[in-house]
């Protein structure tokens, strides 16, 4: 453990994040908010440690924008990033109403206050159900849903998911927290409370580096080992470095089973879902929110 780059990669995000938040306007395009996101984190010492999340209403997670993406920005937009420094990574989101409409802002707010009841309870000695039952009764105590079958994860360098999931919605786990980097991140609607897969989200992990046919997947296969390793990225950073034909290039090696390409995820009752999160990093007897 790094314990400075892991406050790093938090700062850079919280910095980001503060930075960000007063530009983000109805009507602006997508593609602009995601690429001023990723290129503040590189002007501020970090790598993007994901492609940038932008979810519009019931679009609850792994949205990001095409390289000719024209979507604006609208409704209740969630915006869901984070930060890799040599590998130890940040993850972070937030929500913002664009609408002025009441019901918007009552779901960000329960969001938030989810995530806040949550990590005041969070100690090494912690169990994940706890967690998942804080979140859950904040959350319906208004009179609202969790999102069941989303979760927070726990964070290794290099490795976005690790092993233990953070549930959003109370069970029966007696496993406790221990000590690490974990990101924790309640999902709020009026709806089911369930996502579904939808179409491909353009956000790919490399999953092996077995051969391929062509000469373009050859070259981006390489490009994708040696700049991404393990993190997800998207077919828009893929464009900006090798142009339009690497799109070719992409659906060959997720053909070949060299890439993992993620569905976006979607409310079931296309109601409008809040996200809020936060990083947080425990050690021994303290607990740090690494992104707050
Ligand atoms: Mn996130
Ligand atoms: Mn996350």
């Amino acid at each position: 453990m790094n314990t400075e780059k892991i406050l790093l990669a938090g700062k850079i995000a919280l910095q980001v994040r503060d930075w960000i938040k007063p530009q983000i306007k109805k009507d602006m395009l997508l593609l602009e908010l995601a690429e001023k996101i990723e290129g503040k984190i590189v002007e501020l010492g970090g790598v993007p440690a994901f492609p940038t999340n932008l979810g519009i209403n019931d679009m609850t997670a792994h949205y990001t924008p095409a390289y000719n993406d024209e979507a604006k920005a609208k409704g209740l937009l969630k915006i869901d990033f984070g930060v890799c420094v040599d590998g130890w990574l940040s993850d972070t989101a937030f929500s913002v109403d664009l609408e002025n409409s009441e019901e918007n802002k009552k779901l960000i707010e329960v969001a938030e206050k989810a995530l806040e009841n949550a990590i005041e309870i969070i100690n090494s000695k912690t169990s994940l159900g706890e967690v998942g039952k804080i979140i859950q009764q904040t959350i319906e105590s208004k009179g609202l849903v969790p999102i069941a079958n989303l979760t927070g994860h726990s964070i290794e360098k290099y490795e976005l998911h690790s092993g233990k999931t953070i549930p959003n919605i109370a069970n029966k786990n007696p496993r406790l927290f221990g000590t690490g980097i974990f990101a924790i991140e309640p999902f709020v609607t009026k709806g089911n409370g369930r996502v579904y897969e939808g179409k491909p989200s353009g956000i790919y992990s490399l999953q092996n580096t077995k051969n391929t046919r062509s000469q373009i997947a050859r070259e981006v296969l390489e490009f994708i080992s040696e700049e991404y390793s393990t993190l997800p990225f998207c077919s828009r950073w893929i464009v900006k470095k090798f142009g339009t034909k690497s799109l070719f290039g992409l659906r060959e090696l997720e053909k070949n089973g060299n890439l993992h390409q993620y569905p976006q995820l979607i409310e079931s009752s296309h109601n409008n879902v809040a996200q809020s999160e936060h990083t947080i990093f425990i050690e021994k007897d303290k607990t740090i929110v690494t992104t707050g």
